[in-house]
């Protein structure tokens, strides 16, 4: 099978992948800032061993994010082009940040560096309170900012991930669920080679690294009792795995039985049946996907 065949079999994945060519596109064109970690060789590699993340306020040198507000606008330029439905909500956000680009640089750091964002401080409603259809709530507009916030820095992200892995050991595997890069979760698990060697997807920075073959990323739990893989009929290559002690899952594409397509972001849209599915049975997805969601399904 290849990704093709599941895009021709879920006609309605047509409007979300272009919005998605849509960022892709910003994406491809925006320049990344200048984001540098200040750590020498021995301490990268002290760092990886522990679990510790390269990421955080005190390994980079003085971090300034001009080009990832640029390409923020520019997100925004997009979508209040694309999403007539929502124009004026979208008018008002570009007016308000334009104005407070300081803040809004402090949101995108906070993004980096796994820090709480102090929304009383920045006079927004706390994440995910769906306002009425139509028009962006209060709660939703700032899920709406935090996803446009974590796109804007996936260049200058992507630029240090490739710097990045061109030196880790990739055969090595790590015992963190954790992205050592930037300490995100991942978003997606490939199986490759002849062993099946599980590879994990960052959700946020695109870096690569190997997993165990069984246990759960997010909480660890290698109780295998625990762990079961769902599988969809006719659809050989892909399965979802579920963890019953965080209630979490995870979409592993088998790339020994499928082929097509390499952006693992475009193969989490694609296979967006699969969240729909572990979903259903309420288990929780932790990470949105390229096009800012995170509840698959419609309550
Ligand atoms: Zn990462
Ligand atoms: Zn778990």
């Amino acid at each position: 099978m290849t990704l093709k065949d599941l895009v021709k079999k879920n006609p309605f994945l047509e409007e979300m992948i272009n919005f998605y060519n849509l960022i892709k596109q910003i994406q491809d064109e925006a320049v990344p800032d200048d984001i540098e970690i200040n750590l020498s060789s021995r301490k990268i590699a002290d760092r990886i061993e522990k679990g510790i993340p390269l990421i955080d306020r005190n390994s980079m040198k003085r971090v300034a994010l001009p080009r990832s507000i640029q390409t923020f606008f520019d997100l925004l330029a997009m979508v209040k082009e694309e999403k007539a439905g929502i124009r004026p909500a979208i008018e008002n956000i570009e007016k308000r940040w334009m104005n407070e680009q300081a803040a809004l640089e402090e949101i995108l750091k906070s993004i980096l560096f796994r820090e709480e964002v102090d929304y009383r401080k920045l006079k927004m409603p706390p994440p995910g309170r769906l306002g009425p259809p139509g028009r962006l709530g209060s709660g939703e507009e700032t899920d709406f900012i935090l996803f446009l916030g974590r796109i804007s820095l996936w260049p200058s992200l992507e630029k240090l991930a490739y710097q990045f892995e061109s030196g880790i050991e990739q055969s090595l595997i790590r015992e963190n669920g954790l992205c050592p890069l930037c300490g995100s979760s991942p978003e997606i698990a490939e199986l490759r080679g002849r062993e099946g060697e599980r590879i994990l997807h960052c959700s946020l920075c695109a870096t690569r690294w190997r997993y165990r073959q069984i246990g759960c990323p997010f909480c660890g739990n290698e109780n295998q009792k625990e762990i079961e893989f769902y599988y969809i009929e006719e659809e050989e290559g892909l399965r979802v795995d579920t963890c019953e002690g965080c209630r979490q899952y995870i979409k592993t594409i088998d790339k020994r039985k499928i082929t097509g397509a390499a952006d693992p972001r475009l193969e989490d849209l694609i296979t967006i049946h699969l969240d729909i599915l572990a979903q259903s049975k309420d288990y929780l997805r932790q990470t949105p996907n390229p096009v800012g969601l995170t509840r698959c399904v419609i309550e």
